[in-house]
């Protein structure tokens, strides 16, 4: 009797249970619980099966075809009208031809019913907890399924990564189909995918199917977010396949690029070994195709320079790497390297790689793991044996810091052509040269100490024209302006009208006797260099007075330009009007101006010779002696010395005067103040740009030193970067559209050819390409003409002819006679240039 309650409040628990997941799973619960209906069960089971037999049978011998193995998924216990199961028995008999799609997982619907109806006994076992023997058949039904969606994956899929008990300990490396030279070169955990996309079973082992190649990038397989399967640890390690193959893909007509070959380069199947590719967040594989000259019966790999030289543009954009020896590096990381400011060093930029792949690799791990584990649950609760996790594959390492270092210096050797022409390609009509030292000072290695002043010339918009490391100043500076006056005449630019420098604006070491090209230029003397000449007569610059007497200086050499003043005394009045000032007088209002106001919409002028002269002297008369004395009694001046100072810089009084008919402001919008339209003005007087750009310089350069070569990469790329920066503040504020940020002018050339084509109008309408590289030598270089270290010395001796002639393609680079920069470079330049590894 008790008996019997339990049983009927088991019977009521399961017919609730039972509607709230499925009728069909309460009667399957149902009718497994008892020995008679149990036997029931099998027995309809089999006289259906044995139905379905004949008929299969039936059909098979008319057709003349072999049962397969989705037969047996009819015989899994579901409940079909006869009709559904004649089109199915039918469906079955005659089987489509389907090729297997590789990218889409796609299990059969019955194996996915199958399991979604385990998946509501499962559930229902564990919330009436009650159930016992059930659990037999269920698990029996359930390995049953596992194992035969198992072979069913063998055969043609890749998708299913069900694992039973038994299967569990498969070893896949058997079935495996690479090249024994991908088999070395890529990681374990892309060997079953890879193998599965690319290759075959030839009669003479693994075979590369050319035919299945149709795209640069594959995906590896993605984990199945099923909690009823488990995935092996590839499906969250494995990394994505980059496939370089330009001549199958991009069907070109490639050539030897053996010097004076030229033979037509055929296709010698894939390259044996793949590369890793370090990118943003995790590695990729990249392999490529081998290419066979049957004129000099040489080889040559896919991703070498030779090859990639002689694709076009667009094609050429889609190869995303630069080589090095061991790794490659993707140019998602290289552009990290790329932006030269405050903090950017390799050692920065590599702790973020670092970061980005261990965060990637410990989310992959928390995946899988947490997977494993939902699977355990099933297996602790009796579904299946507890199967054998597999570890998952090691990260692999983040290269050193040093490795970007040397990343960045291909990258920016791979550019230096476009780099330098595009720093020679600029003019000015407005020149500034100023020269400091700061820079200097980071200069190691071989050439530490040689370099006394990093000389800059730039032009009104800010833009550096030349950047030198000289030994001195003056006569050291000739072959650089030399360079520039011929500049100006092969590109038949009218010469510039006005220079500013910091020294030597008159007398006789004055640096106009260099320009002898351009006799008319007027040569100034930069105000600010001027001004900062007075503090060495005064006392301290601490002094109350100091800050006063520098004000009135610049009051004594510059004049507001009266009709800017006035229209910006309106707007400002207005302004203050509207913010709520009472009728403001013209003090209160002029008091209020900013200097930012001032120096953004009047325009200045120089007050002439005789009378900033009279007006300095009378500022001087007027703070020295007892008069600049503060409350301690303590003087501005030093009496002496501030008088010496003025009999010397009052002749330079005339070299600060603007030049005659020399447009120094140009407007570059306008601006609402108060209701009134302002004019906004960019000021080309005095070398201030060039100040900034010092401080910027000092960025370029990472840390405190920096070796030759890398000193040389970072200023080159640095100068690059700062000019086009410029370039795009240059242009008018009003017109200005947003553009998308890319410092690529191949790109960007091509591009807008395209959109010219296409659309009509270019896509960069500001972007005109560089004219040729004049041969100027820059930075490092040219210190090192003037040192006697010559080019090719030191690469005579010890390199080969090519060597020499790749170091002298570069056009940089001299000093080799550190043999571990030799070797670091000639590694670099050899992968790069031509493919070998
Ligand atoms: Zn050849
Ligand atoms: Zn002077």
């Amino acid at each position: 009797m008790e008996n019997h309650t339990r049983l009927a409040n088991q019977n009521h628990r399961i017919v609730y249970f039972g509607f709230l997941h499925s009728r069909i799973v309460a009667i399957l619960m149902y009718c497994s619980m008892f020995e008679e209906s149990r036997a029931i069960v099998s027995q309809k089971l089999s006289g259906r099966s044995k139905k379905i037999q004949d008929e299969w049978k039936r059909l098979c011998e008319k057709r003349n075809v072999v049962p397969g193995q989705q037969f047996h998924l009819l015989l899994s216990g579901r409940e079909l009208s006869p009709e559904a199961l004649r089109r199915k028995v039918r469906r079955i008999a005659t089987p489509k031809r389907v090729t297997p799609n590789l990218k889409q997982p796609s299990r059969s619907p019955a194996t996915a019913d199958d399991m979604r109806l385990l998946e509501a006994v499962q559930e229902f076992e564990v919330e009436s907890g009650v159930l016992q023997s059930p659990e037999v058949e269920i698990s029996k039904v359930r390995r049953k399924l596992l194992q035969e969606s198992v072979s069913a994956t063998t055969s043609a899929s890749i998708e299913h990564d069900l694992e039973a008990p038994s299967t569990a300990s498969r070893d896949t490396s058997d079935t495996l189909t690479v090249l024994a030279g991908w088999k070395k070169t890529l990681p374990d955990v892309d060997h079953k995918w890879i193998s599965e996309t690319f290759f075959r079973m030839g009669k003479r082992g693994p075979e590369f199917d050319f035919t299945k190649v149709s795209k640069l990038w594959y995906q590896p397989p993605q984990p199945s977010l099923s909690a009823s399967i488990l995935n092996k640890p590839d499906r969250y390690f494995a990394h994505r396949f980059f496939l370089w193959m330009p001549r199958h893909l991009f069907h070109m007509d490639l050539v030897c690029p053996q010097e004076e070959c030229n033979g037509k380069l055929t296709n010698a199947g894939v390259h044996q070994k793949t590369r890793m590719v370090l990118d943003v967040d995790s590695f990729y594989n990249m392999a490529g195709e081998y290419l066979s000259c049957p004129k000099c019966s040489k080889k040559v790999i896919s991703w070498s320079e030779g090859i990639l030289r002689q694709l076009d543009n667009t094609s050429r954009n889609q190869f995303p790497c630069i080589l090095t020896s061991k790794y490659a590096c993707d140019l998602r990381v290289v552009r990290l390297l790329r932006q030269r400011t405050l903090g950017n060093s390799s050692s920065a930029v590599s702790k973020v790689i670092e970061e980005q792949h261990g965060e990637k690799y410990v989310t992959s791990l928390e995946s899988y793991f947490s997977n494993c584990k939902s699977f355990q649950s099933s297996a602790h609760r009796g579904f299946f044996g507890i199967p054998h996790f597999q570890r998952p594959p090691p990260q692999p390492p983040v290269p050193r810091h040093r490795w970007f270092m040397k990343v960045y210096q291909l990258d920016v050797i791979n550019r230096l052509d476009y780099i330098k022409a595009s720093i020679t390609s600029q003019f000015g009509a407005i020149l500034k040269m100023d020269s400091t030292k700061k820079i200097t000072n980071k200069l190691a290695g071989h050439g530490r100490k040689t370099a006394m002043w990093a000389t800059n010339v730039g032009n009104e918009y800010g833009q550096i024209l030349m950047s030198v490391l000289t030994e001195g100043e003056g006569a050291s500076l000739r072959p650089m302006i030399e360079g520039i006056m011929s500049r100006y005449e092969k590109a038949a630019v009218d010469p510039p009208q006005v220079l500013y420098v910091d020294r030597d604006c008159c007398g006789p070491a004055t640096v106009h006797k260099y320009f002898e090209n351009w006799p008319n230029i007027s040569i100034r003397l930069d105000i600010w260099h001027f001004m900062r000449r007075f503090p060495s007569g005064c006392t301290t610059d601490k002094h109350p007075l100091y800050s006063i007497f520098m004000g009135k200086l610049s009051q004594c050499v510059f004049k507001w330009d009266e009709d800017d003043l006035q229209l910006l005394t309106t707007a400002k009045r207005e302004e203050m009007i509207l913010q709520g000032v009472v009728n403001p007088s013209e003090k209160d209002v002029r008091r209020n101006l900013s200097s930012t106001e001032l120096a953004l919409h009047c325009k200045r002028v120089t007050r002439g010779t005789e009378e900033t002269q009279t007006l300095i002297s009378g500022l001087i008369q007027s703070l020295d002696g007892p008069k600049g004395c503060d409350t301690l009694g303590v003087p501005l001046f030093e009496s002496e010395r501030i008088a010496e100072v003025w009999r010397v810089q009052q002749q330079h009084v005339s070299c600060i005067q603007d030049p005659e008919g020399v447009h120094l402001y140009t407007q570059t919008g306008t601006l609402k103040k108060g209701g009134v339209s302002l004019p906004v003005y960019r000021c080309a007087r005095g070398s201030t740009s060039l100040e900034s750009f010092h401080l910027h310089m000092n960025r370029f350069i990472p840390g405190t030193l920096a070796n030759d070569i890398n000193f040389q990469v970072f200023l080159l790329d640095g100068l690059f970067r700062w000019n086009l920066d410029r370039e795009a503040a240059a242009v008018r504020t009003d017109t200005r559209e947003r553009c998308p940020r890319t410092y690529s002018g191949p790109l960007k050339n091509s591009v807008n050819k395209l959109s010219l084509e296409i659309l009509g109008e270019p896509f960069f309408g500001d972007f005109r390409p560089p004219g040729m590289y004049t041969g100027e030598l820059i930075g490092i270089e040219y210190l090192y003409s003037q040192t006697g270290k010559g080019f090719f010395n030191a690469i005579q001796p010890c390199g080969t002819r090519r060597v020499a002639k790749t170091l002298k393609g570069f056009g940089c680079f001299c000093f080799v006679e550190e043999k571990r920069i030799y070797r670091f470079l000639w590694n670099a330049i050899a992968a790069f240039r031509f493919g070998t590894s």
